[in-house]
């Protein structure tokens, strides 16, 4: 659990290259600065934490490209205080930028070794985070609704049982396609009219229905 300074050196490389892809958002950029992604990865990918790419994570999972989680971020248009469920928890590390913007986070993983393992990281990072091993597509009813919905993994369409645990008003971030994904936003402008938004291709693993004791 070593930030060093050349961590934090490569951290604000990885933020200048952020902001020259196009974020805007200083809190998110504030957050891609402030959290050690290479906790959130093996130690073996130790010297290649700060390069704006996915890596292996186990369990044929991916941590995201940090310009990819950037941009999920910004899109979300955060608040303080903002309940947010994740999709996807996988390393962990798009929960951790969340909530060090003030979200309170409900994540969803349905690896159970990459949910017990971002759960201990989290905690240890002094994260106050929700997470539970179990189906995305299922969502979190019973502590519904939510201000935002950021589903970090390829959905082959719109998630129309989470679309119902949205608050009016709120937004959804979402890759649909099967090989490469169409970034969507959905704004719930009431219970049955949505705003679509298309923000370009993006490539995810993808989301996989039901859950994986592994
Ligand atoms: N947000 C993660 C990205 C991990 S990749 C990070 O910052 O590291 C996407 C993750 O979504 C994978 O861990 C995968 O297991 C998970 N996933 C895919 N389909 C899912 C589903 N239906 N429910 C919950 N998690 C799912």
């Amino acid at each position: 659990m070593i930030d060093t300074y050349r961590h934090k050196g490569l951290r604000k490389k990885l933020v200048q290259e952020i902001i020259s892809k196009g974020i805007k958002d200083q809190k998110v950029i504030d957050a891609i600065g402030k959290i050690p992604r290479h906790l959130f990865m093996d130690s073996t990918f130790d010297k290649m934490a700060y390069q704006d790419k996915p890596f292996p994570i186990g369990s044929g999972q991916t941590i995201s490209q940090p310009y990819t989680v950037a941009f999920q971020t910004e899109l979300l248009q955060l608040k303080k205080g903002d309940k947010v469920l994740e999709v996807g928890t996988g390393s962990g590390y798009q929960a951790a930028v969340l909530l060090e913007m003030g979200a309170k986070v409900y994540s969803i993983e349905r690896h159970h070794s990459l949910y017990l393992k971002s759960l201990k990281l989290l905690h240890d990072l002094g994260f106050e985070v929700n997470s539970y091993y179990g189906d995305g597509y299922k969502g979190k009813p019973a502590l519904s609704p939510f201000d935002k919905i950021i589903i970090t993994a390829g959905a082959p369409e719109i998630p129309e049982n989470l679309i119902k645990q949205l608050k009016i008003g709120g937004i959804m971030v979402v890759p649909i396609g099967s090989n490469v994904q169409k970034m969507k936003r959905i704004i719930k402008i009431s219970e049955n009219n949505f705003d679509v938004e298309d923000f370009g291709d993006f490539v995810f693993v993808p989301m996989l229905k039901g859950k994986i004791n592994s």
